[in-house]
């Protein structure tokens, strides 16, 4: 008996109106152990770049990895791809599924440095044709055949160092579209019986319960943690009010930052490639409709916008404190220039390095009586209302008030995170070096 190891990975299933790749590969998980394959790995699901302008959500492709007898492979991958037909929306004009198969132990370092890119930056079809050719991949697509880019990324990121967990409970197809049902108490109790090795549950500026997505699609709710059995805990303890079909835990690049690239200057940054970079306040930050916060970094290089958006909370409050002169390192996605508006950081995280003195000029006291001195007018010197004398030589003096503002790291709120948004909670728990073990029950019966 020859086995053989085999990586599937599926991108771009969905559409707004239906669906979700995490489901089909839910889905797909239960056929496949179904017929005897054995999982290496969790179900791998992977956010690649959150701000490539034709993701229909959250730009997520999975992957799954197994063992299986050789002459089993032929039957494996039908049954992937017409799990895949079946559970796509493919009436949808922007929905072009993609599926890549990789027969090989060890994952060449090209496709780990395509996927890389995946996550970081922009890619295109004929860039994954010419991996899919140099290597023995196999690759199927539908329609136009985009989501083989991101199966193919998908393949190639096999979170070798951090990365987290999440549990997906699905729903029974008769109430996709009609409100969820869960107690909302049992997920505030999840919360405090789990945090911090669960993360992001609640919104905690406003109450929110953030473990429920909002659209048509399948999913009744998500729980993300650090390691499979905390996820598996807190499932066990949230109350679901309408019955859950199925729920599977996949090991995921979620809270790990992974997208954001530190540029060196600048004038690197590029339209739709997430950054890390450092500049000096040259503007002082405006208030523009609809609350956002809009100020200007600048280096020796160039000079650009950042943006904090309502949605981001206490970021936009503390952008909105900064003031000319203070060094920071900002985090987030770039948008291209539109409507007159220039390519623009729209902020994740903001850290302030340094804090430039914020200084006020006052009248002088009174040589005479210690009273603050009345200006006499512009250049004309000044005069003290209680003595009657007057001083036209003197001038103002500078005075440095306290910054309403610390040093520090601060992110957006949760409800406005990422996936891939490394929560504050996060920092120090990154995972290095990690083994992969299966719990007993890692998916639905
Ligand atoms: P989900 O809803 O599952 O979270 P999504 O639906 O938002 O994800 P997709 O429907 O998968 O996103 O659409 C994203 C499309 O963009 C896919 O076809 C994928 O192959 C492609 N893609 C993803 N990342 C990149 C990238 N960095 N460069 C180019 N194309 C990409």
């Amino acid at each position: 008996m020859v086995m053989q190891t085999l990586h599937i990975g599926i991108d771009d299933t969905d559409s707004p109106n239906r669906g979700c790749t995490t489901y089909v590969a839910a889905l797909l998980a239960e056929r496949l152990r179904g017929i005897g394959a054995t999982f290496i790995d969790y179900p791998n699901l992977i956010r690649l770049n959150p701000n490539v302008p034709w993701k229909t959500r959250g730009n997520g492709a999975v992957c799954l990895r197994i063992m299986c007898e050789e002459d089993t492979i032929t039957e494996i991958k039908e049954v992937a791809i017409d799990t895949v037909e079946e559970n796509s929306d493919m009436g949808y004009e922007g929905t072009d599924p993609g599926i890549v198969f990789l027969a090989e132990k060890e994952i060449p370092e090209e496709i780990e440095n395509f996927s890389a890119k995946a996550i970081t930056g922009i890619l295109n079809l004929k860039e994954a044709f010419k991996i899919i050719k140099k290597f023995r991949v196999e690759a199927v697509g539908f329609k136009k055949a985009r989501g083989i880019i991101g199966a193919l990324a998908a393949v190639g990121e096999t979170l070798k160092e951090d990365h987290t967990f999440e549990l997906i409970a699905y729903r029974k197809p008769e109430n996709y579209g009609q409100r969820r049902r869960i107690d909302l108490n049992s997920v505030m109790e999840m919360d405090r019986a789990t945090f911090p090795e669960t993360f992001n549950n609640v919104d905690p500026e406003t109450g929110r319960i953030l473990i429920t997505p909002r659209g048509p699609d399948p999913i009744l709710f998500g729980v993300r943690g650090e390691t499979p059995e905390i996820v598996k805990k807190a499932f066990q303890m949230i109350r679901n009010l309408e019955p859950i079909e199925r729920w599977i835990i996949f090991r995921t690049n979620h809270g790990t930052d992974a997208h954001l690239k530190r540029i060196e200057s600048l004038s690197q940054i590029k339209p739709y490639n997430p950054v890390i970079a450092t500049g000096k306040v040259a503007s002082k930050p405006m208030v523009i409709p609809r609350r956002h916060v809009i100020f200007t970094i600048k280096d020796g290089s160039a000079e650009v916008h950042c943006a904090a958006y309502e949605p981001t909370g206490d970021l936009r409050k503390v952008a909105a404190k900064l003031i000319e002169g203070d060094i920071v390192e900002v985090y987030g996605g770039v948008r291209p220039p539109s409507n007159g508006r220039p390519i623009t950081i729209n902020l994740e995280k903001l850290r302030v390095l340094r804090l430039a003195p914020l200084i006020v000029y006052q009248n002088p006291p009174c040589p005479t009586c210690g009273r603050r001195l009345k200006t006499m007018g512009k250049n004309k010197g000044f005069r003290c209302e209680k003595c009657g004398s007057k001083h036209p030589n003197l001038s103002k003096v500078a005075i440095e008030l306290k910054r309403d503002l610390s040093e520090g790291l601060y992110i957006t709120s949760p409800r406005s995170q990422r996936h891939l948004t490394k929560p504050l909670t996060r920092y120090g728990r990154e995972k290095k070096n990690f083994t992969v073990e299966l719990i007993p029950n890692w998916c639905h019966p």
